[in-house]
């Protein structure tokens, strides 16, 4: 990012999600709930706690009241029919499993685990096609293999209804195998965006590309048509790492785009 795009857009920008003090980016890690008349849904889910991670300190054998904080939202694990992972990196299906007798077990016992092929494969350590970020260190042995075994895994491929106004599209470049969902309800639109943009400065310039973007040009594009989605329709952005209220409204601005916090 630039200075000069931060000084144009200081007052958007402070003190929603650039710290007055100290200029670091704020950042949340946050699973999204969506309940429909049908299903409760988890978009990604964190961290989890009792992992080894020992190339991702932040993540590292954390003891998290998550699942307190999901009752408290109200949802137990046995409420939970699908769980959506937007891409499978530390931050993102983490809760998929949890520590029980010594083993990682699904932590939503009831719950289809959805997320795309291309994801699969990327981190499938039998899958040489693809490098293996060594910050994704023991995600796939732990978080992602138990949900295989226990049969409750659903890989999908291409544009994939949920429901009928719950759409999944895929969004690749920041991973191989990103997905976004689309949400319509009552006249109203969402776009659950995952890690296609991770700070409220992509919005202002798609092209900017976070450090984990793993295929930057792809990457940009993708943001620049979700951006474009988002300010056609009106559809609420709501990406997994914004910090408080967590989403935000786009509007075009010339060749770029600018945000309201919602
Ligand atoms: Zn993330």
């Amino acid at each position: 990012m630039t200075q000069d795009v931060v000084e144009e857009h200081r007052d958007l920008l402070y003190p929603f999600c650039i710290n007055s003090v100290t200029n670091g980016l704020k950042l949340s890690i946050h699973t999204w709930i969506v309940k429909t008349a049908h299903h409760t849904i988890l978009i990604d889910t964190c961290c989890g706690n009792h992992k080894d991670r020992p190339t991702f300190e932040l993540a590292h054998q954390l003891n998290t009241p998550y699942l307190d904080k999901l009752a408290a939202a109200g949802v137990r694990p046995e409420d939970v029919d699908m769980v959506m992972c937007t891409h499978l990196h530390v931050d993102h299906c983490g809760w998929n499993t949890q520590l029980k007798d010594g083993r990682w077990v699904p932590t939503f016992p009831k719950a289809k685990y959805i997320f795309s092929k291309a994801e699969f494969d990327q981190w499938n350590p039998a899958d040489d096609r693809f490098p293996k970020a060594e910050i994704n260190t023991g995600v796939f042995e732990d978080s992602v293999l138990p949900i295989i075994q226990a049969s409750q895994a659903q890989m999908i491929e291409g544009i994939h209804a949920l429901e009928d106004s719950l759409i999944i599209e895929p969004a690749p470049g920041h991973t191989n195998g990103s997905i976004v969902l689309k949400i319509e309800s009552k006249g109203e639109r969402g776009l659950f965006a995952g890690d296609t943009l991770h700070h409220a400065t992509q919005v202002l310039r798609p092209e900017w590309n976070s450090g984990f973007c793993t295929f930057p040009d792809q990457s940009a594009q993708t943001r620049r048509g979700l951006m474009e989605h988002c300010a056609e329709k009106n559809a609420l952005l709501m990406p997994a790492h914004f910090p408080p209220p967590h989403a935000v409204r786009v509007r075009a601005k010339g060749n770029n785009f600018v945000f309201s916090p919602e």
